[in-house]
């Protein structure tokens, strides 16, 4: 009998796989039987491998905890959105929208708010800690909150999200500076088509420590958006938990019904204005997806 071994899926690019074993890491291709199941294999998954002749082949893959379509990584421990005041100017929307997908996916969320060297970025600091994320205050120049980063994901597999410009790959690059990422500016990274690229990879921070460097947001609206059921959305807004059953109609879209809980918080200034607004506009995406649009 042949045998088997676990691991994890760290890197894929056309076809291959680079699965990380405890014995080290194994380049493999998916057995044909995987697509006829429609799974195919992402980075982050834990998979079933068999190897012969020094090919790897995925047998099988695990049942997963959670999973992303963009970016295309599940398993993920933890995702840190990035954002900034300044060049460029990060819209809440665009966090509570990433922050809505994993908060259905039951995904913890972290903000981290990154070039505080030339922007503190007071406002969204307030809007995130009120809404009860924790918040890094970073700067990938000066350093300040790598290290507060370095333990948040120590030991995890996490994905690092956000527009493009954003800082992330510098940050990556503070956390680890063997890397070497490339950096640039917004102007430059957006002409270079970085986002059409199906590359994913998992970088590797030492001690199990795995980041998913992903495309920016700015690109998500002409692409399928993960789904989430407006009847679900609500949920995936942890700010509103402490609202929710105290509306007049039990069934409350929270949107112009009367006697609204989660309305009145955002009168009386319990819940961020921003954040519902996101609630609103994701609700309207939302209920334009049909049933069989949903894989
Ligand atoms: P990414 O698209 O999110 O990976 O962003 P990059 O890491 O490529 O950074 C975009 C630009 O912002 C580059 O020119 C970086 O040098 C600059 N940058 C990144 N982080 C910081 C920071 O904390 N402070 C300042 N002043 N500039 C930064
Ligand atoms: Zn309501």
């Amino acid at each position: 009998m042949m045998k088997t071994q676990t691991g994890r899926i760290v890197r894929s690019l056309s076809g291959f796989y680079e699965v990380q074993t405890d014995c080290g890491s194994v380049t493999c291709r998916g057995r044909g039987n995987l697509r006829h199941q429609g799974e195919s294999p992402l980075c982050g998954d834990r998979v079933l491998i068999t190897r012969e002749q020094g090919k790897g082949m995925i047998e099988k893959i695990l049942p997963r905890r959670n999973r992303f379509i963009r970016p295309a990584v599940a398993n993920m421990d933890a995702l840190v959105v990035f954002a900034s005041n300044v060049n460029p100017v990060t819209e809440p929307f665009l966090i509570d929208r990433v922050a809505a997908i994993a908060g259905d996916q039951g995904v913890p969320v972290h903000i981290c708010v990154n070039k505080c060297d030339l922007d503190p970025a007071a406002d969204l600091v307030k809007i995130y800690r009120n809404a009860g994320f924790p918040v890094i205050q970073a700067s990938a120049v000066t350093g300040e909150g790598v290290e507060e980063l370095r333990q948040l994901i120590a030991g995890k597999f996490t994905a690092f999200t956000g527009n493009t410009g954003v800082g992330k790959s510098s940050m990556l690059n503070a956390l680890n500076p063997e890397l070497c990422l490339a950096t640039g500016e917004v102007s430059e990274k957006l002409g270079r088509g970085r986002h059409t690229t199906r590359h994913v990879e998992l970088y590797a921070l030492g001690g199990d420590t795995y980041v998913a460097d992903t495309p920016g947001f700015a690109s998500f609206d002409t692409e399928q958006m993960d789904v989430i059921l407006k009847e679900n959305l609500q949920y995936a807004f942890p700010d509103f938990a402490e609202h929710l059953g105290k509306c007049q109609f039990h069934d409350c879209s929270h949107r112009a019904e009367p006697g609204c809980a989660v309305r009145q918080a955002v009168e009386d200034g319990a819940l961020e204005r921003t954040r519902y607004d996101s609630y609103l506009r994701l609700y309207e995406k939302s209920s334009q997806i049909k049933l069989w649009e949903i894989k």
